[in-house]
């Protein structure tokens, strides 16, 4: 289960010389690999003409400088990424990340993850990723719009609705994508709202993309609890996070009648006995974009904070790791099964280390991988495609119904993909198999491009 067929393992070879030191992107790429050798011992067309060595090689990678002025009269730079990872279903499609911790390593990982994971959609969206190592924590509103409009700058070249469309991800909302848009409109005098996704209400957006990701991911877990014949109601949760995906997650969860015992931020935790109230956490990191200790400080008693510390040592029957990559360990797995997971939920993008998703695979515990649970997020941006394309807005209820309907779908898929290929339960699996073959059958078609 763990290990690579001997016909795959000279592409990773090659991914790691041509790439080296990107330890993430080995890391995504590895675990797609690991699951193709059942594939092409049944589909052997599918090692013809180096495929996999061509999805694991981007079709086109910008690196680009991002001059801006600070609120002090500062010149700063920043450096800006955008990788064309794999266009055979459709245009480029991928959020876009500012953090400290952006690379091109890091941006890679993120844009191979996509492919995969925007083909189980079944909508038609190719997969990229860009993003930037500009740090907004404590920027004001004025240096984040210069730094924005310096970003799309040059961003703008490389996109479009046909090309290339960037949405959200770590550090770019709704905000953001309103200062990028006016810039991209303003460059090329296009009012093109479908090349970006994650647009305000007012400009274009659509109903429910914010909450999309999140929803998304517990209406998978949901789903995947219904296969033991349970749910989420009366269950103790704990989800990493309190960004966009952790936020909305807890809101689904809590409507499934789940509790929520804890949620952090890359401070510290906090735990309250009564369950996390939610209106609190978005007070504050929604409008005062402030850090999480705060809620503590507001609640008092029957509630503590955590500085530093894992939020994994909080015992739950589910977790939704829903912060940032690899923030839950091996370790952190054994303490989660010692104290009873039943289910875990891949929130964030490959959140879990590979020892930790070998050992909740080998310890018979639910485990919905990222690439398949958090698809809710890119699905609603091509649905916010399709309404802009036709000039049209669906109602809140339409839109959550579609997603949904995608999600209990890329579940199935993931499930019977699993069974087929002798693995039943196996999520991983499901999900590297079943997305790979819907991108590798397109490419095949298209011939060697
Ligand atoms: N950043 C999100 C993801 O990781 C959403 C991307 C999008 O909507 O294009 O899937």
């Amino acid at each position: 289960m763990n290990s690579i067929d001997e016909k795959l393992q000279p592409v990773l070879n090659t991914v790691i010389h041509r790439n080296a030191g990107e330890l993430e992107f080995h890391q995504a790429v590895r675990e797609v690999l690991e699951s193709l050798g059942r594939v092409i011992s049944k589909r052997p067309e599918f090692a013809e003409d180096a495929l996999i060595e061509r999805i694991c090689e981007p079709e086109r990678q910008i690196i680009f400088r991002v001059p801006w002025i600070d609120d002090q009269g500062d010149v700063q730079i920043n450096r800006g990424f955008r990788v064309h990872f794999n266009s055979a279903l459709g245009p480029y499609k991928g959020g876009l990340r500012f953090h400290p911790s952006v690379n091109i390593g890091i941006i890679k990982f993120l844009g191979f993850e996509q492919i995969f994971k925007n083909a189980l959609t079944g909508l038609p969206i190719g997969g990229g990723k860009g993003g930037s190592d500009f740090d907004p924590k404590g920027r004001s509103d004025g240096e984040i719009m210069r730094f924005c409009q310096s970003f799309m700058i040059e961003l703008h070249r490389h996109i479009g609705e046909y090309t290339d469309v960037p949405a959200g991800d770590i550090g770019v909302g709704g905000r953001e994508i309103g200062y990028m848009f006016g810039m991209y409109k303003r460059l090329t005098n296009r009012y093109e709202a479908a090349v970006l996704t994650g647009k305000g209400l007012s400009y274009g957006g659509s109903r429910a993309r914010t909450e999309a990701t999140g929803f998304g991911s517990a209406y998978f877990v949901e789903r995947m609890l219904g296969t033991r014949a349970t749910s989420f109601d009366g269950k103790r949760c704990v989800v990493s996070g309190s960004g966009n995906v952790a936020i909305y997650a807890m809101q689904k969860i809590l409507a499934f009648g789940g509790v929520i015992a804890a949620c952090s931020d890359s401070d510290g935790y906090v735990v309250d006995e009564a369950g996390i109230d939610l209106a609190l956490v978005k007070e504050i990191k929604e409008v005062r974009r402030g850090r999480i200790s705060e809620y503590a400080r507001v609640k008092g008693a029957g509630c503590h904070y955590i500085k530093g510390g894992s939020i994994w040592d909080v015992p739950c029957d589910v977790a939704m790791p829903s912060a940032t990559q690899n923030e839950l360990t091996g370790h952190d797995a054994k303490t989660l099964i010692a104290n009873g997971v039943i289910a875990v939920g891949e929130g964030a993008n490959m959140p879990c280390t590979p020892d930790a998703v070998q050992i909740f695979r080998n310890s018979g515990v639910l485990f919905a991988p990222g690439k398949a649970a958090n698809a809710g997020g890119v699905a609603t941006s091509a649905l916010e495609m399709q309404q802009n394309a036709s000039r049209d807005s669906w109602s809140f209820e339409e839109t959550e119904q579609r997603l949904a309907t995608i999600m209990h779908n890329i579940h199935d898929a993931c499930a019977e993909t699993a069974k087929e290929y002798g693995a039943p339960g196996d999520y991983v699996l499901g999900a590297n198999i079943s997305g790979f073959v819907r991108v590798a059958e397109a490419m095949r078609a298209l011939g060697v491009v």
